[in-house]
């Protein structure tokens, strides 16, 4: 396995030289009056990816699952009903966390390759009369189905069954990738971490969290102290860590903020529309399916591609991964052996893509694949031509 291929794994994501560079820190003392000169502007500056300027950044020395974590034990408490659809691995992990934690979930089961279905929470909403559901969970981009769905349209729907819960979003693989609404969409809480998007290392959960939020912390009875709100941002607002902070991850992000904004939120999401469409070019000039279902649901950051009947997707990912060093997604859950996953978040170019898409044609290829050699990747060539104008200039 050679570290001078990239990956195309969904998370961890490829760490580009300059944010090594930032992370490759000696230690400094966090209790230093200089540290909240180099904290406060992180937290300032994540807002804008998270798209509020009403709510307030919370991080920890953890990962997305930290996250999750958090926003449940400091808003809610033991018994407490939390409305939820299942539809891939992440939101099936995230309920499952609820159970442990006592809560009283309401599940809505999905078929994997959809996303949250407005509709029916608007159903469970507006039937909900006592008002006994106190949150709703959504997962942005379902990382093992490759599935985005529409967050707007589940705030739409509890606006029209005029319904209070609280709305948490995992916005762990979409997060500094895909436009992400904190504000408009009416977010209270939404979980994220530093390996995806902000393409460091694993170790920060990072929350973006709304006045509602945290005026449900003072009824929220489940128990927490590692993960309390209330400390962290005590901590923070004097310019210090309730306990000891992963430094090198907040220089990392400090410069990762840098980067994203240096390229601009608008062409990070535009740069992942080109790579995601690319890739979807590939997968159906091979004549594969994706697992999402329809246009809409289409992930910018992950695609989960079926391979044909008869196939093992893991034997493919083996293949890629032991013969040429590259590594793909396996596919999770009810996809393990069915999908594979092609990542493109982070720090990717179209010509990073374009070698992955070679590299897990030559594994088809070497797997006797029904696909031609060279099809995916002249797929994808021409639309990254066609989008960057190369096309037009040559013709
Ligand atoms: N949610 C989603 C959508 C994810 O993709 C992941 C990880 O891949 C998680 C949650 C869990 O995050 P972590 O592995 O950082 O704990």
């Amino acid at each position: 396995m050679s570290d001078q291929n990239p990956v195309f794994i969904p998370g961890p994501t490829n760490i580009p030289d300059r944010l090594r560079a930032a992370m490759h820190v000696q230690t400094r003392d966090h209790r230093a009056p200089d540290f909240v000169e180099t904290f406060a502007p992180v937290l300032e500056d994540t807002k804008k990816v998270f798209g509020t300027t009403s709510g307030r950044v919370i991080t920890f020395p953890a990962s997305g699952t930290g996250g999750w974590e958090a926003a449940l034990c400091n808003t809610l408490s033991p018994g407490d009903k939390v409305l939820v659809a299942r539809y891939g691995m992440f939101s099936h992990r995230w309920i499952d966390m609820c159970e442990r934690h006592g809560l009283d979930v309401q599940l809505i089961e999905c078929p994997w390759g959809t996303g949250a279905p407005a509709d029916k929470f608007e159903a469970a909403l507006s039937a909900d009369k006592s008002h006994s559901i106190k949150a709703v969970l959504v997962t942005h981009n379902e990382t093992a189905t490759g599935v985005k769905s529409d967050v707007a349209a589940v705030r739409g729907a509890m606006d029209a069954a005029a319904h209070p819960a609280l709305l948490f979003v995992d916005c762990v693989s979409s997060l500094a990738s895909m436009p992400f609404e904190m504000d408009s969409w009416g977010v209270d809480i939404a979980v994220s971490g530093s390996q995806k998007g902000f393409m460091l290392a694993t170790g920060m959960a990072i929350l973006g969290v709304s006045d509602k939020a945290l005026a449900a912390m003072e009824a929220a009875t489940l128990p927490r102290t590692f993960f309390d709100f209330k400390d962290m941002m005590g901590a923070n607002a004097s310019g210090g860590f309730p306990y000891t902070p992963p430094l090198q991850l907040i220089y990392g992000m400090r410069e990762s903020l840098k980067m994203l904004l240096e390229e601009g939120l608008d062409n990070v999401y535009a740069r992942h529309t080109r790579l995601a469409e690319g890739v979807r070019r590939a997968v159906g000039a091979w004549g594969l399916e994706l697992v999402a279902q329809t246009p809409d649901l289409y992930s910018d950051t992950v695609s989960a591609i079926y391979v044909p009947s008869g196939f093992d997707s893991n034997a493919l990912t083996d293949q890629a991964f032991n013969q040429y060093g590259v590594s793909f997604g396996v596919g999770l859950g009810e996809m393990n052996g069915k999908a594979f996953r092609i990542g493109h978040l982070g720090s990717l170019t179209d010509v990073m893509v374009l070698s992955g898409l070679a590299t897990i044609e030559m594994a088809m290829a070497d797997l006797d694949y029904p696909i031609e050699l060279g099809s995916g990747v002249a797929a994808a060539q021409e639309h990254f031509r066609s989008k960057t104008g190369a096309a037009i200039k040559s013709a």
